[in-house]
């Protein structure tokens, strides 16, 4: 067996291998919260919104952080231009991580990056992962966030501010990749083009977290974005709507974390 694999088949190993997990502790250990990174409004429901639903509900800290606007997603609608769309996303945020049991006013915070421009380096970047370490705070935190061979360039830029980020919290800090677009790699995603399957070093290492008993918060939360979900934004006849395909990778019984090697 060679030391890497191709994305897909990557993917479908760590689904099937992974330890299926129904406990918060072997994802967050004993004490601590949980610090959700999402790219875009809506990632934090698609990809973590099982894991938030359990941690409100086991009395866990989870706090979700959004780094860009997300007003890429109708950029020709009239009605709904940048500032107005960008408001939008929030509120829809806001009202996701309230199903899931969070406090917005305590829970969620944005970064406010202009959607396709999340920074990979420079001044930027370096704000960024400032801004993430002041928003996890004092306490032990494990971060998770998008999976750096998502083909979405806010995705992986997310990742690489996460990953700077974990390396400068204590030892013991735990970062989490949670896949989104990349799954359509071993789940193909009709008419999402994927540019070509990344090489990716084996074996996978992380869990899966067993959400039967959240998966309807979370499909409550995701449902929330309606943006994303409906025809509430009908004036851009090439605005983005989360295909059925995504949702139902997303509304599995089960989340995929997959842990990253800090040092
Ligand atoms: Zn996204």
């Amino acid at each position: 067996m060679s030391d890497a694999w191709r994305a897909g088949e990557w993917l479908r190993v760590a689904e099937s291998d992974l330890p299926l997990v129904t406990d918060l502790p072997s994802l967050l250990g004993s004490e601590g919260g949980a610090l959700v990174l999402a790219p875009h409004p809506d990632d934090e429901s698609l990809g973590c919104g099982g894991l938030l639903a359990a941690c409100a509900a086991a009395g866990r800290s989870a706090r979700v952080l959004v780094i860009s606007d997300g007003t890429g997603s109708h950029p020709r609608s009239k009605a709904w231009p940048p500032a107005r769309l960008a408001a939008l996303r929030r509120e829809e945020t806001g009202a996701a991580i309230e199903r899931l049991g969070l406090d917005p006013g305590r829970d969620l915070g944005f970064l406010g990056f202009p959607d396709t421009a999340v920074p990979k380096e420079g001044p930027g970047f370096d704000e960024a992962v400032r801004k993430v370490l002041e928003f996890a705070g004092a306490g032990p935190v494990s971060l998770f966030c998008t999976w750096e061979h998502d083909p979405h360039c806010d995705h992986a830029a997310s990742f690489a501010v996460a990953l700077a980020a974990a390396r400068s919290l204590p030892h013991g800090t735990r970062l989490f990749a949670y896949p989104v677009w990349g799954l359509a790699f071993a789940y193909p995603i009709p008419g999402f083009p994927l540019p070509p399957e990344p090489l990716v070093p084996a074996p996978p290492r992380g869990l899966r977290l067993d959400i039967r008993r959240q998966l309807e918060a979370k499909r409550q939360a995701v449902a929330a974005h309606l943006s994303q979900t409906s025809a509430l934004i009908d004036d851009d006849p090439g605005g983005f709507r989360l295909p059925p395909e995504a949702l139902a990778l997303a509304f599995r019984p089960q989340e995929l974390f997959l842990e990253e090697a800090l040092r």
